[in-house]
This record gives C-alpha cells, sequence and structure tokens, in this order.
C-alpha cells in the first residue's frame, strides 16, 4: 500500500478526499454527457485508497467501520452520482464475496479488487426488485456433479462488461437460490450492450445473458438457500441507498446557497432544505452508528422525498438555463430520480406514490 493511500487511512473528511472529490466534481456533467465509462475517476478513487473502504484488513482493506463510509459515501456523491453508484456495485459484489466462506474465492478475487486492479459487479437484483411478478424465474440454476449449470439472464448488471467476475444470483428448481462468483469469461456468458438510460448513462448497465454456462461449486458464495439475499451483507432499502440520496441533495441544496447570496428570495427555501437535509444526514450517521433509530425503509422514503425536492429546487432557481443539456441542476434532476427505482422495495414505493398522490401512507 502506497504511503499516499495510508495517508487518508481512516479519515473520511481527509484532504485527499477532497481533491478527489473536486476531480470528480470537474467531470461530472462530461460524463454524464458522454455515457463513457468513467475509468479515469474509479482509477482516482483507487489511487485515494476508496476501495479500501469497504474490506478488512485480512483481505487488504481499511476495514471501516458503516459510519465512515456512510461520510465517505456523502462526500462521493455530492460530487458525482454515477462514479459513486458504480462503487456500491462493485463494493457490494466484494462484501458478498468477503461475507462467504469462500476461501478460494477470497484470496483469487479480494486483495486486486482491494487495491483496484480488478472490477467486480452484481447481479442480483432479480432475487429481490426485479421481474418478481413473472410466472418462472429469469434466472435458472440447476445442479450438476461438479456446480450448477446457468441458464436464463440478469436483468441489470452495471458495467457488466469491465467485471472480471460478476456476484450474480440464481434460482433453483423449487426456489432455492444460491450466490455465485460468476468468472465473466466462462463460456456462454453474454454481455448485452449497456440499456440507453434517463441518466447514470455511464454506469453501463445491461442484461447479462447465461446460456447453458458451467460453473464449479468452488464459486459458489451461499446457497442453496430460500432467500439468500437475507444471508449477510446489505440489503434492499439499506442505509447506503438513502446515503447517496442525501448526498445528491447537498450537491442541488449547496446550489442553492450560492444562488441566494445574491437572490433573497432563495433564501428561505434554501434555509428550510439545508435544516431538513442535516437533520436527515444526523439520523442516517446515527443508524450508521449503531444506534436505534427509525426504520431504514422510513428514512429510505424520507431521503427520496428530500432529494427531489432539493434537485427540482435547484432547477427552479437556475431557470432555463438550468434545462440546458450540459448545466448541472437538470442532471441533478435526472439522477434524482433514480431513487424512484434503485433497489427500491415495495413500502418505499407505495410511500412515495401516497406522497405524490397527497395520500397519507
Ligand atoms: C441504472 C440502474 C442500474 C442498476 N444496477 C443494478 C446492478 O448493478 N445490479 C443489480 O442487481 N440491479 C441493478 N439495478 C436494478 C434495480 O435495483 C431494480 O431492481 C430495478 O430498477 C427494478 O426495475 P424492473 O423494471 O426490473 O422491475 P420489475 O418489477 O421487473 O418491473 C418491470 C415491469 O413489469 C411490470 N410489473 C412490475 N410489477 C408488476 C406486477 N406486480 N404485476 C404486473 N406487472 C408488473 C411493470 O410494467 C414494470 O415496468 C439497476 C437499475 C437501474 C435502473
Amino acid at each position: 500500500m502506497s504511503t499516499l493511500e495510508s495517508s487518508t487511512n481512516g479519515d473520511p473528511q481527509s484532504e485527499q478526499l477532497d481533491a478527489l472529490c473536486d476531480f470528480l466534481a470537474a467531470k461530472a456533467d462530461r460524463l454524464d454527457q458522454s455515457g463513457r465509462w468513467p475509468a479515469e475517476q474509479l482509477r482516482r478513487c483507487a489511487q485515494a485508497g476508496v476501495f479500501r473502504w469497504f474490506l478488512e484488513e485480512r483481505f487488504g482493506g481499511w476495514g471501516w467501520s458503516e459510519e465512515q463510509i456512510a461520510r465517505g459515501y456523502l462526500r462521493l456523491s455530492r460530487a458525482c452520482l454515477t462514479t459513486t453508484f458504480i462503487i456500491t456495485q462493485r463494493s457490494g459484489a466484494c462484501r458478498r464475496m468477503a461475507d462467504s466462506q469462500n476461501t478460494l474465492v477470497h484470496e483469487q478475487y479480494l486483495p486486486a479488487l482491494a487495491s483496484g486492479d480488478t472490477f467486480a459487479t452484481v447481479g442480483i437484483s432479480h432475487l429481490t426488485t426485479s421481474r418478481r411478478h413473472l410466472a418462472r424465474p429469469v434466472l435458472l440454476a440447476t445442479e450438476t456433479a461438479g456446480g450448477f449449470e446457468l441458464s436464463g439472464y440478469s436483468p441489470w448488471v452495471t458495467g457488466a462488461r469491465h467485471a472480471q467476475v460478476v456476484v450474480l444470483g440464481a434460482t433453483l428448481d423449487g426456489g432455492r437460490e444460491v450466490l455465485l462468483a460468476l468468472p465473466t469469461d466462462l463460456p456462454g456468458v453474454r454481455v448485452e450492450p449497456p440499456e440507453r438510460l434517463v441518466a447514470l448513462a455511464a454506469s453501463r448497465t445491461g442484461v447479462v445473458r447465461l446460456d447453458g454456462v458451467r460453473i464449479d461449486r468452488r464459486f459458489l458464495l451461499a446457497g442453496p438457500a430460500a432467500n439468500v439475499m437475507k444471508q449477510g451483507g446489505a440489503s434492499t432499502g439499506s442505509l447506503q441507498t438513502s446515503t447517496l440520496a442525501l448526498g445528491l441533495a447537498d450537491a442541488a441544496i449547496s446550489f442553492l446557497e450560492k444562488e441566494a447570496g445574491a437572490r433573497t428570495a432563495l433564501r428561505p427555501p434554501a434555509a428550510a432544505l439545508r435544516r431538513e437535509w442535516e437533520s436527515r444526514r444526523n439520523e442516517l450517521l446515527a443508524l450508521a452508528a449503531g444506534s436505534p433509530g427509525a426504520p431504514s425503509e422510513a428514512i429510505r422514503a424520507q431521503a427520496n422525498s428530500l432529494v427531489l425536492r432539493a434537485t427540482q429546487s435547484a432547477l427552479a432557481a437556475a431557470k432555463g438555463s438550468g434545462f440546458v443539456a450540459g448545466h448541472p441542476a437538470g442532471r441533478w434532476c435526472r439522477e434524482a430520480l433514480f431513487f424512484l427505482v434503485w433497489s427500491c422495495p415495495q413500502p418505499v414505493m407505495a410511500a412515495h406514490l401516497c406522497e405524490m398522490a397527497g395520500l397519507d401512507a
């Protein structure tokens, strides 16, 4: 580990993180416009040791606490939501691998993931929030003598083309599920061109197809079991989604505050949004530190509501100029829509629909 990296080892407020966030923020509009994979941004994150936050020291990480990670994510997502979102999918894959008892997978992937030499992602939404209403699972696993055969597709996989390994969920006949560390170079794995997205296009998210892919049992991370996603690790509606929503809201409120310097009419709404943001941030950090508080799904609904209102306030203040492609206010509004659909469990979606319809939740 370089001395450059170790200088930020335990500090989500470090100057090195400041410099990284400045770099990410300066590139965010161009990234949004180009829709190209943020290779340079991710390289800088690796250099600053960001990928070490999420892993224990025995895997080459810094073993940051949930609270330190939340503080770090608040800063990164304020600067560039797309890059930060990609990091959440990457760190989700790392955590699932680290939480498993599979020492071969640990040795094969985790040190290179901690340093940033390898990229990993997740294809798990079809076990939680996607295609759940269909009669048949979209990705089936059949047990074979040496492992599993996979057929079907994973509907949403961020950065699959850039990943050496995808943490992938699949369903066995009878409903039990498995979680596997799928090497993307196995025969039969096909990464489709990414979807054209309303925002976060540079996340290069799309379908991964599996045509009779044979995978050895040594890549098994969890299961076969019912609800394999409930075994350890983050769940849908978890704090990280709310943290990223608050990071984006922070960017929008800061813009409003800056505009309010010269426009007094903007001061009361800017101040009210900032008060609400501070209170949500404090609740979230307290929960991340392990204090009892509102359930994470209630926090999520509040964070979503705030990010939608804050970004639209920034656009209203930016007026027509904010509606021109390349202005951050318009991008923030599109990015805020993502929180309505990202890993959004039923109660959170119901809370949004009630709020928008003016009904009591
Ligand atoms: C940009 C982006 C990046 C993502 N990255 C990842 C990733 O890296 N890894 C990952 O695992 N996931 C990822 N996701 C998935 C995400 O977390 C959610 O699972 C996903 O947004 C759910 O949307 P869906 O359209 O698949 O939902 P679905 O529930 O499958 O809905 C699809 C359509 O089915 C219909 N429908 C829905 N429910 C019903 C019902 N009950 N009855 C009848 N019809 C119904 C509706 O018309 C709906 O439009 C990503 C999503 C996005 C948008």
